[in-house]
């Protein structure tokens, strides 16, 4: 039987790299006592915010639970807030989730949102709330300028490190949230490193830290003075857990991160080389701290 072309060439949308040290992490999870929410949640929490620089992360189950989550903790009905329309349909979708109201600025040749325009924005009209920005396709925003406008404008900033986990822009590591509110991050097969599903919130900030505990596990607060099964519910929040056993498979990619992104840029480096000679140019210069 003849194979058509499709079937000889077709290139996946994304294709994730799993080794048998995943798949043994993973295995050992499932013979385990604790599938769901349990220490390897922690563990891997710790891990990204020690490879972030960010005093705190939350594990959820994918990026779009994190970008909800934190702009039900970052926001209030009717907020505006600046956003790109370059992205995955989930950034501005989460400010809609919360009833606020996204205002699309255009981009610039990087396939970053504007900051200068967003200047111009928030000259114009004080009460505008944030900035949801993408580090699109792993070039980060220029972090002096994100720095300028947080401090000048008082604006709350929400990064969307969905394609950039181990990016750096003069020497600021992707959601290290050195000039922001807080960074989310997916796990999902496509980005730069997999849980299955998954997703994460990473902040400085520990009242942002405690309040999406309490969201990201229905609202309730434990109260364990008063017994160990007692606890309430304060807010009206969701199960957007992460399991133990993506977290295991979470920990054992994450380990391995520096290596994918080292081979994405060779690769990078590798098509801009050889596409020097043709008609075809990439989008962007290559710029070594993309992830
Ligand atoms: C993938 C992606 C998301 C959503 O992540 P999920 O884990 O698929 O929910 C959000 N923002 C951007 C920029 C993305 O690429």
């Amino acid at each position: 039987m003849a194979i058509s072309v499709q079937e000889k060439f077709s290139i996946p949308y994304g294709k994730q790299t799993i080794n048998q040290s995943d798949i043994d992490k993973v295995v050992e999870i499932l013979n385990g006592p604790l599938i769901t929410t349990g220490p390897q949640v922690m563990k891997f929490e710790e891990a990204l915010s020690r490879y972030t620089g960010a005093n705190y992360a939350v594990a959820v189950s994918n990026g779009t639970a994190a970008l909800h989550l934190a702009s039900l903790a970052l926001l209030e009905e009717g907020d505006k807030v600046l956003t790109t329309p370059n992205s995955f349909l989930a950034t501005s979708n989460a400010i809609l989730y919360v009833k606020a109201k996204p205002i699309f600025v255009d981009i610039c040749e990087d396939g970053n949102i504007d900051l200068d325009l967003c200047e111009q924005y928030l000259q114009k009209d004080p009460t505008i709330k944030a900035i949801y920005g993408v580090h699109f396709s792993g070039n980060l925003l220029d972090q002096t300028h994100l720095k300028a406008l947080k401090n000048r404008y008082k604006v709350m900033i929400l990064e969307d490190c969905a394609h950039s986990i181990g990016a750096e822009n003069l020497g600021v590591k992707a959601g290290s949230c050195a000039f922001s509110d807080c960074a989310i991050f997916s796990f999902h097969p496509v980005k730069n490193m997999t849980t299955g599903e998954g997703g994460a919130i990473t902040t400085n900030s520990k009242e942002l830290y405690e309040k999406l505990l309490v969201l990201r596990n229905h609202g309730m607060v434990r109260k364990s003075d008063v017994a160990p099964w007692y606890y309430e519910m304060h807010t009206l929040g969701f199960n957007y857990r992460l399991t133990d056993i993506q977290a295991a498979l979470g920990i054992s990619q994450l380990s391995r991160l520096d290596k994918f992104l080292e081979k994405r840029r060779a690769i990078v480096k590798r098509y801009h080389r050889l596409l020097e000679e043709t008609p075809v140019k990439p989008l962007y210069a290559f710029d070594e701290g993309s992830a």
